[in-house]
C-alpha cells in the first residue's frame, strides 16, 4: 500500500505517519527528515540545502527527485511507503507517478490534512523534540513533566529545537504550501484518491479517521475485483 499525507506544516503528517508505518508495516519516507539528515551529516546536498531549509523556501525538485529516486530504488522490495511532505510540487508529483510505475507499485491513498493557519503557527512555535527518542514536546501544550528531561526515554537536555519553526521562516513555509503544493489537491482528486481530513482532534481520533478511510477503500476496490469476475 503506497499513501501520501499531505497538509501544510504542523498538519500532523509526521504523527500521523509514525503510527501507520507500525500498523501497515511499510516504510515511512519524510523528504524533511532526509534533508535534516544529510545536514547533520556534513554532506555537500546538506550544505547546498541548509540555508533554503533554514528560510522555509523549496529545495530545488531536482534534488528532492533524486533523493527519492535513491530511496525507492534501495527499498524496492518493501510493501509499500507513506509519503510525508513529498510530493510539493506537480512537477515532483509527476515524478512520483513515474518512479512507482518503475518499481511496479502505484499510489493508492492521497490523505489531506486540513488545519488552520492560526492553530499551526500556534502548534509549530514552540515544538521540540527530544534528540534521543524522537519524542515530541510543546512549550504550553505538552512540556515535559520534569524541566530538560525526557518523559520518555529520561535523556537529559537533549531537547532539539528546529531552525525552521520561527515566525519568519514559518510564513515562507506556509505561502510556498499554498503557492506550490495545494494545487496538488486538485491534482490527485481527478484521480478519486484524495480524503480530506480534518486535523484537529485528538491523535488517536485522526488516526482512526485515517485508518477508516483505507478501509473503505480497500472494500470499494474489492467490490470492484468482485464486479469484475462476474461479468466475465
Ligand atoms: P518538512 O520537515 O516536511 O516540514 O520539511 C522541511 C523543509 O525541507 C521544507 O521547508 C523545505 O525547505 C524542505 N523540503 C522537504 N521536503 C521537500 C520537498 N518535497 N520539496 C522541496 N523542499 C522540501
Amino acid at each position: 500500500m503506497n499513501l501520501i499525507l499531505f497538509g501544510p506544516p504542523g498538519a500532523g503528517k509526521g504523527t500521523q505517519a509514525e503510527i501507520l508505518i507500525n500498523k501497515y508495516n511499510i516504510v515511512q519516507i519524510s523528504t524533511g527528515d532526509m534533508l535534516r539528515e544529510a545536514q547533520k551529516d556534513e554532506t555537500d546536498l546538506g550544505r547546498k540545502v541548509a540555508s533554503i531549509m533554514a528560510k522555509g523556501e523549496l529545495v530545488t525538485d531536482e534534488i528532492v527527485i533524486g533523493l527519492i529516486e535513491k530511496k525507492l530504488t534501495n527499498d524496492e522490495n518493501e510493501i509499500g511507503f507513506i509519503f510525508d511532505g513529498f510530493p510539493r510540487t506537480l512537477a515532483q508529483a509527476d515524478a512520483l507517478g513515474n518512479l512507482l510505475d518503475s518499481i511496479g507499485q502505484s499510489l493508492d491513498h492521497v490523505v489531506e490534512l486540513y488545519v488552520d493557519d492560526e492553530k499551526l503557527v500556534q502548534r509549530i512555535i514552540g515544538r521540540f523534540t527530544c534528540s534521543s527518542c524522537g519524542e515530541l514536546y510543546h512549550k504550553i501544550t505538552k512540556p515535559p513533566k520534569n524541566e530538560g528531561i525526557c518523559d520518555v526515554c529520561g535523556s537529559k537536555d537533549k531537547f532539539n529545537f528546529r531552525q525552521d519553526d520561527n515566525e519568519d521562516s514559518l510564513k515562507i513555509r506556509l505561502l510556498a504550501y499554498y503557492r506550490d503544493t495545494s494545487p496538488l489537491i486538485g491534482y490527485y482528486h481527478v484521480f478519486n484518491k484524495l480524503r480530506k481530513i480534518n486535523g484537529l482532534g485528538s491523535v488517536d481520533e485522526i488516526q482512526n479517521k485515517i485508518r477508516n478511510f483505507i478501509k473503505k477503500k480497500a472494500e470499494e476496490l474489492k467490490l470492484d475485483f468482485f464486479d469484475l469476475i462476474k461479468q466475465k
